[in-house]
């Protein structure tokens, strides 16, 4: 009988395909920027700041959860800042054998002081490239519209995604506060996206209903979904996604926070998985919920009783869904693949669907076959 530790967990090859960069800076490094660059802090004491920003604590709704980023934006306004935070980021999951991330945030938000869209993404890429200098992380930046804002502001960053594709840039998303703002609305920037051949994620279904999927997939053509907490309410559309194979980037901690879900044990996570769908384990934002990936992993197999085959399954399901050229997905899976051997083997566990003889078609479902979907 495997026994996964949270040793396990750690040493395992993971990705992180959704992860906000203006939600996921140290919180030290909020501080030192801030006093570097005189920005008042409500404390510039790490523990309580983090107090008084209700960081890692329950919020009553997702617009609430938001407010913090005001907080965080404040220092996020020039190039050394953008530069540090997106290489420390990069430097927290190396250190924690994320592999691959891709980092999002909306580059209109750190205009503050001046700063033109293309060196928002410059800085951000500078960064990226230091940490995968010197830990071999791989990554790429997903540039989000908001939801909240004028239709042409996101086609002006679609725009700016499709400069920078094969630049660094990877694809484009849509975030902010679902309720009252429609995904349809910013359906044009979507098209354009998709006419560039760039691929495209939306938040949806996190505090909105199913309907919310429903616009992501259709009028925007989104190839991922954030989230997708409520697809579960209409069945319909989850055989479509499953059908389809589109990833569900789902936020555990995060989900519950901004009160997507109102207590972990009814999250769909199990559900989805026992379902078929293709389901990536994330962080959504490593300091607004306080978190880490390898924390995500413990606390889905805390809840859920993840079996070793499972875990494997949610491990490859995040490679397979990046934003990345097959041929090199290909490639890189393989490493993946010899790589969660090599760990698992020195934690002694093992796969307990081929030990019991199960079927080829389950085995190639947990990923033998590097690319089987
Ligand atoms: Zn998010």
């Amino acid at each position: 009988m495997n026994k996964i530790t949270d040793a396990f967990l750690h040493d395992i090859p993971k990705t992180d395909l959704h992860v906000h960069l203006d939600g996921s800076m140290r919180i030290e490094t909020l501080i030192e920027l801030a006093q570097e660059r005189n920005i008042p802090l409500p404390s510039y004491e790490p523990q309580h700041l983090k107090e008084l920003l209700n960081i890692g604590g329950i919020h009553e709704n997702l617009e609430s959860y938001l407010r913090v980023f005001d907080t965080t934006l404040k220092v996020l306004q020039d190039e050394d800042a953008l530069t540090r935070t997106a290489f420390e980021l990069a430097e927290d999951a190396a250190l924690e054998n994320c592999r691959y991330i891709e980092v999002r945030y909306s580059p209109v938000l750190h205009q503050k002081n001046g700063l033109s869209l293309p060196v928002i993404v410059e800085s951000v890429a500078a960064g990226l490239r230091q940490a995968k200098r010197k830990y071999g992380i791989m990554s790429g930046q997903i540039i989000c519209a908001l939801r909240h804002m004028p239709p042409q502001t996101s086609l002006r960053l679609a725009e700016l995604a499709v400069a920078f594709k094969n630049k660094g840039v990877v694809g484009f998303d849509l975030a902010g506060g679902e309720m009252n703002n429609p995904a349809d609305k910013h359906a044009e920037a979507f098209r354009f996206i998709r006419k560039n051949n760039l691929n495209s994620t939306v938040h949806a279904g996190e505090a909105y209903g199913s309907r919310s999927i429903h616009q992501a997939i259709h009028d925007c053509n989104a190839h991922r979904i954030g989230h997708g907490t409520r697809l579960r309410e209409n069945g319909d559309l989850l055989n479509y996604i499953n059908d389809h194979r589109i990833p569900l980037e789902i936020c555990l901690k995060s989900n519950v926070q901004t009160a997507a879900v109102d207590a972990i044990e009814n999250h769909p996570l199990k559900f989805y998985m026992d379902f078929g769908l293709r389901v990536t384990l994330n962080t959504d934002n490593r300091l607004v919920t306080d978190t880490t990936i390898t924390d995500e992993y413990k606390l889905a197999c805390q809840v859920f009783h993840l079996t070793y085959d499972e875990i494997k399954r949610l491990v490859l399901d995040g490679f397979k869904s990046a934003f990345m050229p097959f041929r090199k997905k290909r490639e890189v899976m393989r490493l993946v693949l010899e790589e969660f051997e090599q760990v698992s083997q020195k934690h002694g566990l093992h796969s307990e669907v081929e030990a019991r003889g199960i079927s080829r078609y389950a085995i190639d479902r947990i990923g033998e076959d590097p690319m089987p979907d």
